[in-house]
């Protein structure tokens, strides 16, 4: 018999696959948690949002393919 404890923890599970599925399902989607943080410019985000704003988002994105354009070494960019 399945106690609540169980069906919260089966339901994390479904959606933990169900993400990981869409994830790899669409190629256009980056391959990037959210951190609480703007990943270009640190800058404290509620959780699902990656970026403050689209400019952020276009700029992290042209740094990434840039990295990805010289073979994705350490990024040492020191963006404060
Ligand atoms: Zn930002």
């Amino acid at each position: 018999m399945a106690n609540e404890a169980d069906q919260a923890a089966e339901a994390e599970e479904v959606f933990l696959r169900v993400s990981l599925l869409n994830a790899q399902a669409d190629p256009n989607k980056l391959e990037v948690e959210p951190e609480g943080e703007c990943l270009f410019c640190f800058e404290p985000l509620a959780k699902p949002r990656r970026w403050c704003d689209k400019s952020c988002m276009d700029d992290w994105q042209a740094a990434e393919d840039s990295a990805m354009r010289y073979g994705r070494k350490s990024p040492d960019k020191s963006v404060e």
